[in-house]
């Protein structure tokens, strides 16, 4: 038995500190870490059950964390088992958080059935935003069949997501025509699901006429299916059997209609590309001389001396001359 066999067998266990301790190990970006990650992930990837994977999104203060709360206390009693993942694009860049600390999800983290991953530590080498779809797998390995990824609404990170998840879930504010006008289009025409949070107290009339008029914008601007456009309070669960029955309802006809098989069979092409590109820089960082020569054919195309083309190329023929020596 080695170690990656042993601990793949303690996290298909559904042992909770083993999933943690696979999540850095496949995290890590340690020389010494790669082959156990790769054994581990290769041992556990068949056993994958399958799951439902809905991104959350939106800015920070939305509500996202209080939502998956208590969303994902519903699920549980449905007989789910809930993992939230956060995937944070601030982390690495600022040192600050974008996403906050997770513990708060005070109901969740005391249940049996769910799994939280913090937003990644300062200074964790490789980031989490790199592996989540490796995380992921490891999450459904463990038994988890309704993941939740959470990510703040800006750029790129929200892209990623996107093409890990099964359904997007935008979370707005109440009162929030300035946040809608200033955000990208695509950014709304791209979820699945909107929910405006916090139609509580005094703002609830407010966030019912934000979404009518939400509706109805929708609705004249896409051809295709507009996303469903749903009113809530998370913190005092109102709407929230509304939108786990729309969730439900998601996977249920994308069950029905194949794209669920289509999108996971896309997404682990996309997995495979990612990890391609990944081992080929990897071999490049393990040589000093392929990475000195990979330095001088950067310098040459940034200086303008070489096409960038024909430095890849140049550098691809090293690398096989290399290899058959
Ligand atoms: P996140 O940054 O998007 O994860 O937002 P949080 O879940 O941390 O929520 C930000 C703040 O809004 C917290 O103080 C929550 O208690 C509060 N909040 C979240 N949902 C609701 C809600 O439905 N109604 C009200 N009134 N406050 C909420």
């Amino acid at each position: 038995m080695t170690f990656a066999s042993d601990l793949a067998h303690a996290v298909h266990g559904g042992d909770r500190r083993a999933l943690s301790k696979a999540i850095t190990l496949v995290e890590s970006s340690k020389a010494d870490d790669q082959e156990p990650a790769r054994e581990l992930l290769a041992l556990l990837t068949p056993v994958a059950r399958a799951s439902f994977r809905i991104g959350v999104t939106g800015v920070p203060g939305a509500g996202k964390s209080t939502l998956i709360d208590t969303l994902g206390g519903r699920a549980i009693a449905d007989g789910r088992r809930v993992a939230v993942l956060a995937v944070d694009p601030s982390s690495r860049e600022s040192g600050g958080s974008l996403l906050g600390d997770k513990t708060r999800m005070t109901h969740l983290s005391s249940e049996a059935s769910a799994f939280i991953r913090p937003s990644p530590t300062l200074g964790v080498l490789g980031g989490t935003a790199g592996r989540t779809r490796e995380v992921i797998t490891l999450c459904e390995a463990a038994g988890y069949d309704l993941i939740f990824v959470e990510t703040v609404g800006v750029g790129q990170s929200e892209e990623r997501v996107a093409s890990m998840v099964d359904c997007v879930l935008l979370v707005l504010l109440a009162g929030a025509g300035d946040e809608l006008s200033s955000m990208k289009r695509g950014v709304l025409e791209s979820a699945d699901l909107i929910a405006f949070n916090k139609a509580d107290g005094e703002r609830a009339r407010g966030v019912e006429a934000d979404a009518v008029s939400l509706r109805a914008s929708l609705g004249i601007s896409r051809a295709s299916r507009a996303p469903d456009v749903l009113v809530l309070s998370a913190l005092e669960g109102r709407g929230i059997d509304v939108l786990w029955g729309a969730l439900l309802k998601e996977q249920a006809e994308a069950e029905r209609r194949g794209t669920l098989q289509l999108r996971r069979a896309r997404q682990r092409q996309a997995w495979f590309e990612a990890a391609l590109q990944e081992a080929l820089q990897g071999v490049f960082a393990t040589s000093p001389e392929l990475t000195a020569l990979r330095a001088a054919a950067a310098q040459d195309v940034e200086s303008g001396v070489l096409s960038a083309p024909e430095a890849a190329q140049r550098l691809v023929t090293t690398l096989l001359a290399r290899r058959s020596d």
